[in-house]
């Protein structure tokens, strides 16, 4: 890979406005919008009884380490109001680390390239619209093959929404 993809995604209150909120609160902490995917909106995954998600994948640049950006991702979400409580369930914000280059990192608190991207249409989705040649650096395959070869049968609808954004 090249770049560092963030993945986002809201499914309660005022969706749309969660994603813009989150991606200024990321930009004002130093990781800096260079390109965004559509906005999807997808079904719920792994847990099924609660509202679609809105979707969007950002490369971002930024001279953030990435334990440095994860922590700025949650202090994103913390600020926002995020509460940890049901393990997939739903939230407010979602900031997920997808992958930073060709990085593999596995520590307590943060593995990359994120483990769940192989089983999951509505990231790889975000990811064939960003970088569709671009290779996992440990499976070696684009996102474009990822997305062909992914299982996951859950609807992933393309929307007219629109981030509110300049891209640096
Ligand atoms: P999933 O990671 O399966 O999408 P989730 O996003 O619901 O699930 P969270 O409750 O948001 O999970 O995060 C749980 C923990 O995952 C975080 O405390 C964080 O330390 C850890 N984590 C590990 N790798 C990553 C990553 N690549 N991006 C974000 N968080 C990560
Ligand atoms: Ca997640
Ligand atoms: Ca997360």
């Amino acid at each position: 890979m090249n770049g560092i993809y963030l993945l986002l995604g809201s499914n309660i209150e005022d969706r749309l406005k969660s994603l813009n909120t989150a991606v200024d609160m990321l930009q004002a902490s130093g990781a800096l919008v260079q390109n965004h995917s559509a906005i999807y909106e997808t079904a719920p995954w792994g847990k099924l009884d609660q509202n679609w998600f809105l979707n969007v994948g950002l490369q971002v640049k930024t001279s953030m380490e990435p334990h440095d950006l994860l922590r700025a991702c949650q202090q994103v979400e913390q600020k926002m109001g995020r509460e940890r409580n049901l393990k997939w369930g739903p939230r407010i914000i979602d900031i997920d680390i997808l992958y930073y280059e060709n990085q593999i990192i596995d520590s307590d608190s943060l593995i990359v390239p994120h483990p769940g991207i192989p089983d999951r249409k509505f990231t790889l989705i975000l990811l064939n619209d960003l970088a569709p040649d671009a290779l996992h650096p440990t499976l070696k395959l684009s996102q474009s093959e990822l997305l062909k070869y992914c299982e996951d049968q859950s609807e992933c609808l393309l929307t007219k929404y629109q981030l509110d954004i300049d891209l640096a």
